[in-house]
């Protein structure tokens, strides 16, 4: 299952097209989108729409562009938006929204659990004054990506959508990895994201195809997101043979996303057996496994993964003493297992190295 013999836990992002993909791919109706003309793009945007329950969707060519869009659907020039001071669309999309639609993000501390304070969004909202910029927009992350794939629950979805909506703002979910939330929880998807007024998420992710993301609301909110697409260049062609990848993706990969969940926990569970590493197994909820290299250990994060990527298991060093390891559909159990014995050689032999070393002065 390895990539070119590789289990790659960089990312999820990683995942190749599956052989069902690259069938369906060639197969494709197409037609020209721009003209709406393309019967297996307006099917996977129907699809996506109806599992999300919302009433309409639109392909997008990355999450970055979908987010974009949202925002640019729902917001005017010095409008507010409310957000996680740890979330994507505030600390990896170039500051976009600033950028690209004069939208100025308001952050909000994330709780360990992903979520933002219901007191602290209703404090942040701004009063009717000339002085503050109007706030617009509420945006949620889940899974949480930099909250190491927390899951948001459909209760305290509904409780942001509630008090956005009381105070006549919107709510937008980046759901990125959405099915991995529904997943964890064991809920029909639409319980995530029926309160949202824009949801995006990507199919390129866990899901494994090989591009796309996909943005869903209201049929009006739709309409002015497709505007904004065109504007930053998304409006693509015979985007049918990148749809239909994506069609296979909702129809066969929601489902075993459960595996992936499995395999994290199984390896998180193996990595903190291993002297030497820190991971909070209370965090490991459902695809990602991030975990610290303890004080003690003479090596750090960008060390342990050129040692484990010797031995063709990849990961990321996402900060000097802390990794990222993600699992997929390209990883298997047996993998998985392969990857946490890998990981545990890795240290013992580092700090075996070390220690040598320091003895020899
Ligand atoms: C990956 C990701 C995105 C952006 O997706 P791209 O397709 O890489 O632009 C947005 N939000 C979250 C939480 C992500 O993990």
């Amino acid at each position: 299952m390895a990539i070119n013999g590789i289990i790659d836990l960089r990312s999820d992002t990683l995942t190749v097209p599956t052989p069902a993909m690259r069938e369906a791919m060639a197969a494709a109706e197409v037609g020209d989108d721009v003209f709406g003309e393309d019967p297996t793009v307006n099917k996977l945007q129907e699809m996506a729409a109806q599992m999300l329950g919302q009433e309409a969707g639109l392909l997008v060519s990355t999450g970055t562009m979908g987010n974009l869009a949202s925002i640019l659907a729902h917001c005017g020039r010095g409008d507010e938006l409310i957000c996680g001071d740890q979330s994507h669309i505030f600390f990896y999309e170039q500051g976009g929204m600033a950028a690209l639609a004069s939208v100025q993000p308001r952050t909000l501390p994330n709780q360990p659990d992903g979520t933002l304070r219901l007191e602290d969004i209703a404090a942040a909202i701004r009063s009717d004054d000339q002085h503050f910029p109007i706030t617009r927009l509420v945006a949620l992350e889940n899974t949480h990506n930099r909250m190491g794939g927390a899951v948001l629950t459909p209760e305290y979805v509904k409780s942001v959508a509630d008090l956005a909506h009381s105070r006549g703002l919107k709510l937008h979910i980046d759901g990125a990895r959405l099915f991995n939330a529904a997943a964890v929880l064991g809920v029909p998807v639409r319980e995530l994201t029926q309160r949202a007024d824009s949801v995006t998420f990507c199919l390129s992710k866990g899901l494994s195809a090989p591009v796309g993301s996909v943005l869903v609301g209201s049929r009006e909110f739709v309409k002015r997101a497709h505007r904004a697409r065109k504007v930053l260049g998304g409006g693509m062609r015979q985007a049918g043979v990148i749809a239909a990848a994506g069609v296979v993706a909702l129809e066969q990969m929601t489902a075993r996303m459960v595996e992936d969940h499995a395999n994290a926990r199984m390896l998180a569970d193996m990595l903190a057996q291993v002297p030497g590493l820190v991971v909070d197994l209370a965090r490991v909820q459902s695809n990602m496994v991030y975990f610290d290299l303890a004080p003690e250990l003479p090596f750090d994060a960008a060390e342990l993964c050129r040692r484990a990527t010797a031995e063709r298991v990849r990961m990321m060093p996402t900060a000097a003493r802390r990794i990222r390891a993600v699992l997929h559909c390209w990883v298997n159990a047996d993998e998985a297992r392969t990857a946490g014995q890998v990981i545990a050689a890795a240290v013992a032999q580092g700090a075996g190295k070390t220690a040598g070393v320091v003895t020899a002065y």
